[in-house]
């Protein structure tokens, strides 16, 4: 069975064949932290986390790199403008994504490589572009001559006079082109900056996610992914660098985008101002309400979000869980996924009828008549669940935590019964009382000061 992918540079659904079907290779463009993800920033994190479990599915291996750009102007700005270090907020920023993409159920990235990690292999970069000819130093800065790569703007379909046409008139007087991009470029004062054979300074974005992709990947990849806003110039940039520094006439064989998704049918940037944080709507919705309301729609198809979309994810959690409680053969383990909800998602990821499929399981599951049919059904509910990073969760717990009145007098209790277990070298009891604080939603943690507790 195969999987179909529609790549952008070649504009057409086509069969997926890896390089080496031993190991499929994947980067994604991951976020800048300087501030909390909004929910579109999620969409391709969602996206990508399921196109890695389906791809797993086919290859032994699927190796999957999604970076953290931690140094940008904007964290620079964003440090200026709070006062403090810029690291403090790239610290604090990347650690509120990856808890916020947990949340969603997106499995950590095989490697996450930061880009302050990796100035030796961008600074190498630079210099093999220079030797090349399609790099030129001007003005304390390292500039990419587009001209110099004949297959520029094949990615995005520009034409090289469009973009004369279409760029600005405030071109930087060093550029000898104004396509020409920032490689590399001085810093002054409070910014970041690191030695380099062109004086203190910093990487543009682009060569970054160039650089950090050959490091740990190799210098053509199968899949290279991100928001269908990244296709010009980051990705045309990437092409370019990627292909100019190893001579090769491919970066990446399959370029998969993300629609945008909307409010107001707007794009959500911040930008616009349009906005709503992960973090902001974790306060009042599950994880996995918001992850079915990303999955609810084909990726590359635009998504509006509105809280209508909310409470019908969330009615339709309510009943899957509610058949799963009242109906589903006790202890079941997980089975197969049906063939429906495999095909769907190896058709471009279609998504839509994947949660089709899997909610018709639960209404035969409702309707079944015997004991082995549903046990069957209930197996491949929760495979499907797995697979699609929903229903992760007991039925009780996913009740329990949708209430606000926890019982906290219950939940200290159980607590110190389990340190008495653990005190008693009882470690079965003990290991018992926190899963049934985990039913009830509840995560404890073991400090130097003692446990500690929070709901889900
Ligand atoms: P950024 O941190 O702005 O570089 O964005 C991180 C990722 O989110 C990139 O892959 C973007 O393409 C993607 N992205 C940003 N805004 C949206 C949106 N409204 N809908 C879908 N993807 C988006
Ligand atoms: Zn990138």
């Amino acid at each position: 069975m195969s999987v179909a992918v529609y790549n952008t540079l070649t504009r057409k659904k086509e069969t997926f064949v890896p390089i080496n079907p031993d190991r499929v290779v994947m980067y994604v463009c991951g976020p800048t932290v300087y501030n909390y993800a909004h929910i579109g920033n999620a969409r391709p994190a969602v996206i990508f986390d399921l196109w890695r479990r389906v791809l797993e599915r086919h290859y032994p291996e699927v190796v999957y790199a999604r970076n953290i750009t931690d140094v940008d102007d904007k964290i620079n700005t964003a440090a200026a403008q709070q006062q403090v270090p810029i690291s403090v907020i790239s610290e604090r920023f990347t650690r509120a994504y990856l808890e916020d993409m947990a949340a969603l159920g997106v499995n950590p990235p095989t490697i996450a490589p930061k880009a302050t990690e990796h100035m030796p292999e961008i600074i190498a970069m630079i210099e093999q572009l220079i030797t090349t000819g399609n790099a030129y130093q001007a003005e304390q800065h390292v500039l990419f001559s587009v001209e110099s790569f004949p297959a520029y703007g094949q990615l995005s379909r520009r034409d090289m006079r469009e973009m004369l046409a279409g760029a600005r008139v405030d071109v930087a007087p060093y550029k000898r082109h104004p396509g020409d991009f920032v490689l590399w470029k001085p810093s002054t004062g409070e910014l970041p900056g690191w030695d380099s054979p062109w004086g203190y300074g910093r990487p543009g974005w682009h060569i970054e996610c160039s650089a950090m992709a050959a490091k740990h990947l190799g210098k053509v990849i199968d899949i290279h992914g991100g928001g269908q806003d990244l296709v010009f110039p980051h990705h045309e940039n990437e092409v370019a660098q990627s292909c100019c520094a190893h001579g090769e006439t491919h970066f990446a064989r399959y370029w998969l985008h993300n629609g945008f998704l909307q409010m107001d049918s707007r794009k959500m940037s911040k930008s616009l101002g349009n906005v709503v944080t992960v973090h902001e709507l974790l306060q009042t919705w599950p994880g996995e309400v918001l992850r079915y309301v990303l999955l609810s729609a084909q990726y590359r198809q635009p998504l509006d979000w509105c809280e209508q979309a909310l409470q019908q994810a969330r009615k339709t959690l309510d009943r899957l869980y509610v058949t799963l409680r009242d109906h589903a053969a006790e202890n079941t383990p997980s089975g197969e996924v049906p063939a429906a909800i495999i095909d769907a998602l190896n058709d471009d990821l279609c998504t839509p009828k994947a949660l089709a499929e899997l909610n018709t399981l639960a209404k035969q599951l409702a309707n079944a008549q015997d004991d082995q049919r549903r046990q069957l059904l209930t197996g491949q509910i929760k495979a499907s669940g797995e697979l699609l990073g929903i229903l992760k969760q007991s039925p009780a717990a996913w009740f329990s935590a949708q209430k606000s009145d926890v019982d906290a007098d219950k939940i200290d209790q159980l607590i110190a019964d389990r340190n008495a277990a653990r005190g008693a070298k009882d470690f079965a009891r003990a290991d018992r009382l926190r899963d049934a604080l985990t039913d009830m939603g509840v995560i404890i943690e073991d400090g130097p000061t003692g446990t500690t507790w929070r709901v889900e």
